[in-house]
């Protein structure tokens, strides 16, 4: 019985208000009467209604300009969960998250062998642990959302011929997990969910267009446009790790000289005979060679970015992914100067490159995504994916 069916959103301005209260993280009803443009007393319904669903509660009191108290609102925590699951090559990361998006609890799991059948039994098992262990109620679980590397199709639900992932090419994993524990579960990539969880981490700063690289064992990326993730005709848009840099080996995908290729953490790591969890290591602790040879490799990524800036000109590009924390602050600087010398779109107005701001974001984004489609029923059309709570 997922959420969706017993308290999504009703009416389009139930999610108008909660999008607001959510944006401002403590509010009025007169100020949400201001920023809406909705009546107060329609204002005042709505919150009623809200609260009822137990998704907003009372903050207290506060001082009004009238000199009046009036009750401040915010998103109850508990309102409504979610479990996201970041699948990996050797196992997989299960993140519970609250309304608010915050990390409840989270259970990674290395698996020997990742065969559909048995890796999908060992998520549904972590999901059944993380929901009941934490005691959320079924009530109040919107469902799971997958992240995974691509290419996918989420018309069908299902990894697409994954270079790295041998016999799961168009398993349902959606509807296969969907019948073992009976609730929504949805299908996102990877870089997708983590772009996702940043613009609701930058919640009002967040930029209206952007890049974001998005560094794994390979190099993905999202493309945010006008505030939407442009998700692709069947989810896999913004593989900037495909983009030719130069005469190079070839590429999983069949051309020569792809990024991916050429410069990745897995490229690197049969480059020096390690795997690719070995090299993690070196690199966080800037072990030589291998922290020179993934440096000098810069400039390749940073032909492909300046290739994407001049098609797209986005707001912002921003680095992340896995190893954000581990290995990509050093990108940022020389990112930003090869933007500047060779980005012909960077000359009109300077395109910022910056780390981004959320750990473990792809399970993150992908929890964020499945709540958001219970409240709203809505999970993407026409190859664009919003956040819409
Ligand atoms: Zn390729």
């Amino acid at each position: 019985m997922a959420f969706v069916t017993e308290s999504g959103f009703r009416h389009p301005n139930q999610r108008v208000v909660f999008r607001q209260i959510r944006l401002e993280g403590t509010i009025t009803r007169r100020q949400l009467a201001q920023t809406t443009d909705l009546s107060f007393q329609t204002i005042a319904n709505i919150v009623s209604e809200l609260v009822d669903m137990e998704l907003v509660v009372s903050d207290g009191l506060v001082n009004q300009s009238s000199g009046k108290r009036a009750e401040s609102l915010k998103i109850n925590p508990d309102g409504l969960y979610a479990v996201g699951i970041l699948l990996g090559r050797s196992g997989f990361e299960a993140n519970l998250i609250d309304l608010l998006g915050h990390s409840k609890r989270r259970i990674v799991r290395s698996l020997s062998s990742l065969q559909p059948d048995d890796t999908l039994r060992v998520i549904a098992d972590v999901v059944r642990d993380l929901v009941t262990t934490t005691n959320v109620s079924r009530e109040r679980f919107a469902g799971v959302g997958i992240a995974s590397p691509g290419p996918i199709d989420f018309r069908i639900g299902a990894i697409s011929q994954p270079p790295n992932f041998p016999g799961w090419s168009f398993v349902p994993l959606q509807q296969r997990l969907e019948d073992m524990l009976g609730c929504s579960v949805s299908l996102i990539k990877d870089s997708h969910a983590a772009a996702l969880a940043e613009i609701w981490a930058l919640n009002t700063d967040a930029p209206s267009s952007m890049l974001y690289v998005y560094i794994s064992a390979g190099i993905g990326g999202a493309l945010v446009i006008d505030n939407r993730l442009w998700s692709g005709f069947l989810g896999n848009a913004g593989e900037i790790g495909h983009v030719v840099v130069g005469d190079g080996p070839k590429c999983d995908c069949g051309r020569q000289g792809c990024l991916e290729a050429c410069w990745s953490l897995d490229t690197a790591a049969r480059k020096m005979q390690v795997t690719v969890e070995e090299l993690i290591n070196l690199l966080t602790n800037r072990v030589s060679p291998y922290w020179d040879d993934w440096i000098n490799g810069v400039p390749l990524l940073a032909r492909a970015v300046v290739d994407v800036v001049n098609v797209l000109e986005p707001e912002v590009v921003l680095i992340g992914g896995e190893y954000r924390s581990h290995i990509c602050s050093e990108l940022v600087s020389p990112l930003n100067d090869a933007l500047q010398r060779e980005g012909f779109v960077h000359n009109l107005r300077p395109i910022i490159v910056r780390l981004a701001t959320v750990e473990r974001a792809a399970s993150i984004g992908a929890g964020l995504m499945e709540l958001s489609s219970a409240l709203t029923s809505v999970v993407g059309t026409k190859g664009v994916v919003g956040l819409e709570i």
